[in-house]
This record gives C-alpha cells, structure tokens and sequence, in this order.
C-alpha cells in the first residue's frame, strides 16, 4: 500500500514499551499507523531523567528509557524509516520535561543525538519549587493537590513552569505538549477565568516564541474525557493563529490516530484550514484535506 496522495492524517506523539509504561515495540505502532492509513507517524517516546538531580520520591525510571537505550532508540527509528518509506513517513522525536535549572545537563545529552531528531515535544509533568517536586499526571500524588491553597494554584504554578519552558533561552523544542495536562484527574480551577486569562498570556509567549501546540486525543482516555486542550483554549489557539498538530499520546498501538476523525470535525468547525509538520526540526504547513 503506498501513502495516499492525498491523505493528511498525522500522528505526532506516540510512546512505546521502551518508557516502562507502554505497550508495544515501535514497529507496532508505525504498523499499526500504516493499517489506519496514516501519512506520518512520529515517533515521540519519553526521553530519559537519570541525570536529573533533585528528583527524589519521581519514580522516574517509570517515566522514561535510560539513556543507554536512546542510541538502540534512534538506531531502529532509522531502520524503520527505511523499512517502511515507500508506506509512511515515519519522524524521530523525544517528549522531554523541562526541568527548571537543569537544562544545561539535558543539553549535553541530547548534543550527542540531536541531528537525528525531526522535532521535540516540550512537556511538563513535574511541579518543582517552593514544593517538592510532585508528578501531579500520576494517580499516586493526587493528594498533593491538596498542599496548594486551591486547585487554581496549581493551574497558575502549572502556567507559570509552561512559560518558563516558552521562554526559557537553552531549552529547545518545537511543539507545546498537552497544554491543560492538570485536568487529567477531572481536577478543574475554581476562577476558570482568571486561569484562562494566564493561559491567553501562555499562549502570546508560544505566539512570540513560534511554537506549535498539540491538540492531544489522549485526555479522552482519562477521566476528565476530553482533549487537551479544552474546546475555549483551542479557540484562542485559532485566533492567534498558532499552529497545531494533531496527536493521540498513544500508549497502546491500538490508541494510534485515537479519535481523530471526531477531533478533526471540531477543528474545522473552528476554522482550522492547516497543520503543522516536521521535518529535521523544520517545520511546513499541510492543508487538511477532507
Ligand atoms: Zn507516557
Ligand atoms: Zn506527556
């Protein structure tokens, strides 16, 4: 089956066994992409957090590979590219935290590989400072929540980690990762306003910065049943006209292109006429063509 001409579908983050908490070798999802007709599939696994200091109580070796795996990564991501061209197009990529302070040491990680990757996705999972760092996606902090006076505090402290990866002048990446990520536990701030009002100021950093957001299907797996981000911040998203691609944070095969045909109505209904695309950490634009 060759790509179809016409066939825009991409999928730009995706994981794989190698995190610890996937399931699934990489050629299972660029198969799988392939049975769904997929024109690109990135491949976006958790990078590693070993060399992170300050990461006490993280169960990080859940979280991401080692880093001794990441050439092994790299290495089959090129065999598959190969494997499978005449079928996909498959991209190379890392999901990594910004660590706040500890850029340096991710940059002379990633020196040694970063002429394999298409893009980076940019995420934040941790909150650190004044507080303990605490995973507030995993259900085994949920309680943490509860150390903040109310859950808009962690919205604002969550806000205020996002626009200092924006803004942050060594930390590199291409693509905004789930960009309303505490709502995963259906925990949803009190002043939703003046949350959005951060948000609207997150959202001019990306602007300023030329960045892409993903509009994720993943949060339709969780509990709170929705993408990330809500239907009101993708509007914004569209009248700043930041870009977006569309990803499904797939953890299982089977969750490759999850919900896309749904999602896609929503964003043209919207307006979106484009999405965004990588190529070794150049980005082009690919009309949506249904
Ligand atoms: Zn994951
Ligand atoms: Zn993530």
């Amino acid at each position: 089956m060759k790509v179809k001409e016409n066939n825009f579908l991409e999928d730009w983050h995706t994981h794989n066994k190698l995190c610890h908490h996937a399931e699934g070798i990489i050629e299972d999802y660029v198969k799988e992409a392939i049975r769904k007709g997929l024109r690109t599939i990135g491949i976006s696994d958790h990078f590693p957090y070993e060399f992170y200091t300050g990461l006490d109580g993280i169960p990080y070796d859940e979280y991401g590979m080692i880093l001794s795996e990441t050439r092994d990564y790299l290495s089959t991501i090129q065999e598959l590219k190969a494997k499978y061209k005449e079928q996909i197009n498959i991209k190379c990529a890392f999901e990594i935290d910004f660590i706040p302070h500890q850029v340096v040491k991710l940059n002379q990680q990633l020196e040694k590989i970063k002429d394999h990757l298409d893009y980076i996705l940019g995420s934040i999972h941790m909150l650190f400072a004044p507080k303990e760092p605490w995973s507030f996606d995993d259900s085994r902090f949920l309680d943490e929540f509860n150390r903040y006076e109310s859950v808009d505090d962690v919205y604002f402290h969550y806000y205020d980690s996002i626009i200092l990866m924006i803004t942050s002048s060594d930390f590199d990446f291409d693509i905004v990762s789930h960009l309303d990520l505490p709502k995963k536990f259906n925990k949803f701030p009190e002043h939703k306003e003046l949350v959005m009002e951060k948000v609207v100021e997150v959202l001019e950093y990306i602007k300023k910065q030329n960045l892409v957001v993903e509009i994720n299907t993943g949060g339709f797996r969780k509990e709170v049943h929705e993408q990330y981000p809500s239907i009101e911040i993708i509007k914004k998203i569209f009248e700043l006209e930041i870009p977006i691609v569309l990803s499904s944070d797939a953890h299982k095969p089977s969750e490759i292109a999850y919900k896309f045909d749904y999602m896609l109505n929503i964003l043209t209904e919207i307006g979106f006429t484009e999405l965004a695309h990588f190529t070794q950490r150049k980005r082009s634009i690919i009309t949506i063509n249904r």
